[in-house]
This record gives C-alpha cells, sequence and structure tokens, in this order.
C-alpha cells in the first residue's frame, strides 16, 4: 500500500513528504531509480512550505539540506545532525481552514500506518464491549483480554453478572486493578441492563452514560466500535497527541471532544479515534516519543519532543508483548520493508 501511494508523488504531493520523516528509504525505494533522491527532496521542501507552518517539516526540510536533515532513519547524516531542539510552536496565524487541513492530514497518514487499527479489547457481543471497556480503566487492553474470558465464561449475561457474588467477581478482575470499584460497576451496569433495559444494551449515549461506571468515553466506544454510531475515545494517548500536534488547547475532555470533532467529518469520529490511539500506544510515547521513527514527523509541531535519531527512537517503538492481541490484519509489508513498526508474530491474536 504504501509502495504505490508513495510512488504517486504527481497525484498525492503531500504522502511521500509524510513517509519520509518515517523513513527516508520508503521514498527512495518506491520511486524511480536513478532519481528517489531528487524527488524525495522535493516533496519534502513541498511539505515544509505548505503543510507543516511552523513545525517539524521547517526544521527538517531545509532546502537544499534536506537529505541530512529529514529523520531518515539508517543514515549516519542524519545521525549527527537530527536537531534536538525544543518543538517548535503552530504559528498564531494558523487560520482555522489551514488546522482542519493539517489535521485531516495526519489523520490520512496515520490511516495508512495503521489500515488494521481496530478497537483492541476482545469481545463478541455489545455486552462483553461494554464491560471489558469499563475495565480498561487504569490498564493495558492486553491485561483485559487476559481477564475476560474467565468473567464472560462465568457469567455469559448481564442476568448472570447481575446476581454474581461480589467476592467471586473481585477475584477474577484483580488482574485489571481498582478491581473492588470495577466489580461494584459491572455488576451495577448489569443489574441495570437487566431491570431497565431489557439485559441489552442500549444504543443511545443518553442511556449509556447512566449505567454505573460509564462515561462519555466508554459510551463513545460501545457506540463506535458496536452500533457504527460515530463517537471520539478521548483517553489519555488522544488528549496528549491533540495536544502535541496543536490541534486544540482545551483539556477538558468533553471540550477536546467538541473541538476536535470539528475539525473531521463525523463519520470519521471513530476511525480517528483508533488511529490516534494506536500512533500513541506504538509510536508517540508520553514520556519517549519515538520522533526519529514516527511517518507523520514532517507534519508534526512537536517533531523533536522525543528522540530524533532514527536508530534510537527505533528501539523506543513499542509493541504489547506477545504482538498485537486482537490483530486480525499485519502493517502495510511496504512500510516494514521501509524500516518501520515491526511485524507481529505470526498468528498473533
Ligand atoms: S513521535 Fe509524536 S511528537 Fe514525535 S514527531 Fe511523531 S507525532 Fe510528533
Amino acid at each position: 500500500m504504501a509502495a504505490s501511494k508513495a510512488t504517486a508523488s504527481g497525484t498525492a504531493a503531500s504522502k511521500p513528504a509524510a513517509k519520509s520523516g518515517a523513513s527516508g528509504t520508503a521514498v527512495t525505494k518506491t520511486t524511480a531509480p536513478g532519481k528517489a533522491a531528487s524527488k524525495t527532496v522535493a516533496s519534502r521542501t513541498a511539505a515544509a512550505k505548505t503543510t507543516a507552518p511552523g513545525g517539524a517539516a521547517s526544521k527538517t526540510t531545509a532546502p537544499g539540506k534536506a537529505p541530512t536533515k529529514t529523520g531518515a532513519p539508517g543514515t549516519a547524516a542524519t545521525k549527527t545532525t537530527a536537531p534536538r531542539t525544543p518543538p517548535t510552536k503552530t504559528p498564531p496565524t494558523e487560520s482555522h481552514t489551514a488546522l482542519v487541513r493539517r489535521a485531516r492530514r495526519i489523520d490520512r497518514e496515520l490511516a495508512e500506518i495503521y489500515p488494521y487499527a481496530h478497537p483492541e479489547l476482545d469481545f463478541e457481543n455489545s455486552f462483553q464491549l461494554l464491560v471489558a471497556t469499563v475495565l480498561s480503566a487504569q490498564t493495558t487492553d492486553l491485561r483485559v483480554n487476559q481477564t475476560t474470558p474467565a468473567l464472560f465464561a462465568k457469567y455469559p449475561t448481564p442476568e448472570d453478572l447481575a446476581v454474581a457474588n461480589p467476592e467471586e467477581v473481585e477475584e477474577i478482575l484483580r488482574p485489571t486493578g481498582f478491581f473492588r470499584a470495577k466489580t461494584r460497576s459491572v455488576i451495577g451496569l448489569s443489574k441495570a441492563l437487566s431491570e431497565e433495559f431489557g439485559g441489552e444494551v442500549p444504543g443511545r449515549l443518553e442511556d449509556l452514560v447512566k449505567l454505573p461506571g460509564v462515561g462519555r468515553k466508554t459510551a463513545f466506544v460501545v457506540l463506535g466500535n458496536y452500533f457504527g454510531r460515530p463517537g471520539i475515545t478521548v483517553d489519555t494517548h488522544f488528549q496528549r497527541l491533540v495536544h502535541r500536534w496543536r490541534w486544540t488547547a482545551e483539556k477538558d475532555p468533553d471540550k477536546i471532544e467538541a473541538a476536535i470533532g470539528g475539525l473531521f467529518p463525523k463519520a470519521d469520529w471513530t476511525m480517528l479515534s483508533h488511529h490516534v490511539i494506536f500512533h500513541g500506544r506504538r509510536i508517540c510515547h508520553a514520556r519517549k516519543p519515538a520522533c526519529g521513527a514516527c511517518p507523520i514527523a514532517p507534519l508534526c509541531p512537536a517533531y523533536g519532543e522525543g528522540e530524533t535519531d532514527p536508530e534510537k527512537a527505533k528501539k523506543l517503538l513499542k509493541y504489547e508483548k506477545g504482538g498485537f492481541p486482537g490483530q486480525r490484519l499485519n502493517p502495510p509489508q511496504a512500510y516494514l520493508d521501509a524500516g518501520g513498526i515491526p511485524a507481529p508474530p505470526l498468528g498473533a491474536g
């Protein structure tokens, strides 16, 4: 997928530039031999002028010097010249229209990097998704996925969980942390589902948020991933990344949700959430973002906040132990060929 896009420089001028931030080798591998270098420079320079005002692109694509400053992994020149400067600020003059364009372009790039983005919780029905999402607070999806099979085997329906012995549920949920509060929530929401909704998970936001332990974030996960109703999931990754990208300065999750919702068509909201969260989990970490291995570095105003040395940055890429639990599709091969994220073990998930 990445290969074909990279060669289409005439039709998608934005894409090669973004990919070059991930790895210059991606472009040179996929463009015409002998012309790769010049195309790469041209694309990157164009990106600096048009798509990342004041942002990373300007730091990484100085005309005439671009090949040594692009953050291309694996090159000695990059190692010696990769900037380690504080993140630049998006100019205060960036218009709303320019912000919308930049934000959507980042999402398009993320969609190519993570075409397999999906909720990483395992579930077979709406009840399981709802419970798993409640349990995912303050822990990893992997830990939840290791815990829920025993829970759902013993209590397969809301009616079963509603009358469960709390101590027995606590024992099952202990590995997820905050297990007493989570036990109260899942038993409480199961009672509410049994008594008020006929044992069915409601498909409306206003009903979902009345259930014990269910806030807007959890409700949107269920609405977006089971009922197909678009929603933005503002979790810790989402908050961190939209701030790094200067998409909004809001701090309150509800205000972030409203601000970001205004930048994208409603139909994109659910997948946008997956893309951003996937990127936050794998590359743009809280403490050590892997800027030098980040495919969207040329579009990111916060480039430089993390490790810019490509080789060191590659080592920061994170994956769940044992691969990508629940993953059904592999990353695009061209991206892997270009030195991007490692492939999960065959058969993982
Ligand atoms: S890792 Fe994060 S901060 Fe660094 S360039 Fe990528 S998106 Fe920006």
